[in-house]
């Protein structure tokens, strides 16, 4: 909680929803759930945790079961799942929606280079499936991963979780940036903009499917998503739990002419130890209570199943504040 209580002016310039003004008391607290680009799927998330916040509380607000406690929460657009763990760890977020694979990296100090250790880092549910994606331009004739040699290619801004994997994708080729003949540093919400106006080829997203932003590339202007099969990803997905096979549809977007094969991970909404059992006992507790609600938030949440939530993308321990729902409804 720390810094972050103190600063409530800032978290009321952020987008903000809440229960209505009038109940918040002089209990009121503040709480902050990083995501990612605007045009992310995790920034979704973000808010939809939090109307399920506001909607409990809404519902519940002078009900014997309500809380005295009102919560504010924000869900602000940041840089992604690296970002989000940083922040939690020192205490300026309280919750995040983190790759699976980071969030076992930051817990397990295994790849120091690329996210902080944080034995303190707590799961709490995951979201949806994130399949790595390498969109390529129409003109770009890129078919593969070995045709990505000499491209212009957008590895991803550092802080997001697809700049770490695009880095594990490279090492696992034995290639670095040199491989490419320009690796730029787009941020998700500029990389699909580049490259239909062509000033990168190919960029590489971790992201939930369907998504806006990749959908504007795709259906904006003939980019597609390239399978990704290679030797190096099938010994990736066969060495780490945290990496699983992922397609993406025939038909999701305009340029889906085939199902597309690729490896990815889950986003999982991740915490700190030290934020109490009470304010993660009350968001686990709304989207829980609101699940359906909430599967109703984003296309990519629509296959929710909370007995997989609580287990499947989870590598780092359970807050106990998740665990104490997740007892009550029989889940564990
Ligand atoms: N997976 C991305 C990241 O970790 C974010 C994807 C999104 O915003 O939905 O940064």
């Amino acid at each position: 909680m720390r810094k972050f209580i103190s600063t409530i002016a800032g978290a009321l310039l952020m987008f903000t929803v809440s229960a209505p003004l009038s109940t918040v008391a002089k209990s009121a607290e503040f709480f902050s759930i990083g995501t990612g680009g605007p045009t992310g799927v995790y920034f979704q998330v973000g808010n939809a945790i939090c109307k399920m916040v506001a909607m409990l509380q809404s519902a519940e607000h002078g009900r014997k079961k309500g809380t005295d406690k009102a919560y504010r929460c924000s869900a602000p657009s940041t840089g992604g799942s690296t970002y989000n763990i940083g922040q939690i760890m020192e205490g300026e977020l309280q919750f995040g929606v983190a790759q699976s694979d980071w969030q076992y990296h930051a817990y397990n100090g295994t790849m120091p280079d690329k996210v902080k250790p944080f034995k303190g880092l707590r799961a709490i549910f995951s979201a949806h499936p994130e399949p790595f994606q390498i969109l390529v331009g129409k003109k770009s004739k890129i078919k593969n991963w070995d045709s990505m040699k000499g491209k212009k290619v957008n590895i991803g801004n550092p802080g997001s979780g697809q700049r770490g994997t695009f880095e594990v994708l490279m090492e696992a080729h034995g290639v670095d940036t040199s491989y490419f003949s320009a690796a730029s540093e787009l941020g998700s919400s500029e990389q699909s903009g580049a490259l239909c106006d062509g000033k990168i080829d190919a960029y590489g997203y971790t992201v939930g499917v369907p998504n806006s932003g990749v959908r504007q590339a795709t259906d904006g202007c003939g980019a597609s998503i390239i399978d990704l099969q290679t030797d190096a990803v099938k010994k990736l997905v066969a060495d780490n739990p945290f990496y699983a096979w992922a397609t993406i549809p025939k038909g999701t977007y305009k340029t889906s002419k085939k199902d597309v094969t690729t490896f990815g991970v889950m986003a999982s909404v991740v915490t700190s130890a030290e934020v109490s059992d009470d304010l993660v006992y009350a968001v686990v507790r709304a989207v829980f209570e609101n699940l359906e609600d909430f599967k109703k938030q984003h296309d990519a949440f629509k296959d929710l199943d909370p007995k997989k939530m609580i287990v499947d993308g989870v590598s780092a321990p359970l807050h106990p504040g998740a665990i104490k729902y997740y007892k009550e409804k029989g889940w564990m």
